[in-house]
C-alpha cells in the first residue's frame, strides 16, 4: 500500500476518534477489514487509472482500499458529516486523489460530476435503504452507453439475486431484473458474511458487477418503466389484465402482435419480450385516440 495510506490509523481507531458511531437510519454497517475492502476494490479495477465514484465512503475503509490498488481519482459522496474529517484525512494522505462530496448522492447528478474523466465507474458498499432507489437510477439513465463504464456494488444477497434473476427463477425475477439485464451484462462476484461489518447487518451480502451493454435493445427507457411496473405489480394476474390500464381496453391483440401471448404472467416474459412491450406501448400512445384515450406517461409512471 502507498506508504502514506498504509500510516493512517486503523479504521477502529478512526471511528472512534471522530465519534461515528453506526446510524441505522444511514445504512451505515462499516467494513474494517481491509484485505476484504481491497478485493472489493480490485473488483472494479481502478488500476486502469479509472476515476471511482464511491458513494457513502464513511470512514473510508473502500476509499482507502481503492487509492491502494491504483485508482487515478476518487469521488466520495457521502451524507454524514461526521465522516468528513476522517475522509480529509486519507484525502492529506493522497494528494490531488481524493475529493470530497458532502451530500445525498440520490439528489446529486454524478455524471455532470464525472465530468469528461472517463473512464468511471461507481464502486461501493451501497447504504442499503436507499441501494435500489439509486441503482434505478443509473440504470434509467435517459443517455446510453452512460458515463459510467461499469457498476461494482454491494447489496443484500436477496437484492443481489434480484438484479440477476431470469424468468426462470420467478421468485427474484421482476422489475429490477428485466431493467438491469436490458442495460446492462449483471453477475454476482462473491457473498459476503454479516460478520464482515460493523455492526453485522442480519442479512447476507453481494457484490454485483453490471457492466453496460453498448447496445441494448432499442426501446423507450420510461416506456419499458411502465411496462414492467404494471406488469409486475400485478404479477399473479395474466398480462390482458395486468397491461389493460396501459395498453387500452383489450389488450389482447397488441399482446399477440408483440409475440406475447395475453394469458401469459410477467414471471415468464424475458428482456426482450419486455423491450416489444414497451414498443407496442410507445405505438398505442402514438396512435390517433381510437375508442379509449391514451393517457399520459406522467399519470401512469
Ligand atoms: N463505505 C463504507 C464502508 O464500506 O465501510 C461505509 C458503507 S455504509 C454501508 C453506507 C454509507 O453510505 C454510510 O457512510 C452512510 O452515511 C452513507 N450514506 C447513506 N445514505 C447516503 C446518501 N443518500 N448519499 C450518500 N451517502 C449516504
Amino acid at each position: 500500500m502507498q506508504r502514506d495510506l498504509e500510516d493512517l490509523p486503523p479504521l477502529r481507531e478512526v471511528v472512534a476518534a471522530h465519534g461515528i458511531a453506526a446510524r441505522k437510519s444511514l445504512g451505515q454497517n462499516f467494513l474494517f477489514d481491509l484485505n476484504l475492502a481491497r478485493r472489493i476494490a480490485r473488483a472494479a479495477a481502478p488500476q486502469d487509472a479509472a476515476t471511482i465514484v464511491e458513494i457513502g465512503p464513511g470512514p473510508g475503509g473502500l476509499t482507502r482500499a481503492l487509492l491502494a490498488e491504483g485508482a487515478r481519482k476518487v469521488i466520495a459522496i457521502e451524507r454524514d458529516p461526521r465522516c468528513l474529517a476522517a475522509l480529509e484525512d486519507i484525502a492529506r494522505a493522497c494528494p490531488n486523489r481524493l475529493e470530497i462530496i458532502a451530500g445525498d448522492a440520490l439528489a446529486i447528478d454524478l455524471g455532470a460530476l464525472v465530468g469528461s474523466a472517463r473512464p468511471a465507474r461507481i464502486c461501493a458498499n451501497l447504504p442499503y435503504n436507499v441501494a435500489t432507489a439509486l441503482l434505478t437510477a443509473w440504470i434509467e439513465t435517459p443517455a446510453w452507453p452512460p458515463w459510467f463504464d461499469r457498476l461494482v456494488l454491494m447489496f443484500q444477497k436477496e437484492v443481489a439475486e434480484r438484479i440477476v434473476a431470469t424468468p426462470r427463477q420467478r421468485a427474484a425475477y421482476g422489475r429490477l431484473a428485466v431493467l438491469c439485464n436490458w442495460r446492462c451484462e449483471t453477475r454476482i462476484l462473491f457473498e459476503i458474511s454479516p460478520a464482515a461489518f460493523t455492526p453485522p447487518p442480519k442479512v447476507t451480502s453481494a457484490l454485483v458487477e453490471l457492466q453496460p451493454r453498448p447496445n441494448p435493445l432499442p426501446c423507450d427507457v420510461a416506456r419499458l418503466a411502465a411496462v414492467t411496473q404494471a406488469a409486475f405489480g400485478q404479477r399473479r394476474k395474466m398480462l390482458r389484465q395486468s397491461l389493460k390500464a396501459l395498453l387500452g381496453g383489450d389488450p389482447t391483440a397488441r399482446l399477440a402482435a408483440a409475440g406475447i401471448a395475453p394469458t401469459a404472467r410477467a414471471e415468464e416474459i424475458d428482456v426482450a419480450g419486455f423491450v416489444r412491450l414497451a414498443r407496442a406501448l410507445a405505438d398505442y400512445m402514438a396512435a390517433p385516440a381510437a375508442s379509449s384515450p391514451a393517457p399520459s406517461m406522467s399519470s401512469r409512471s
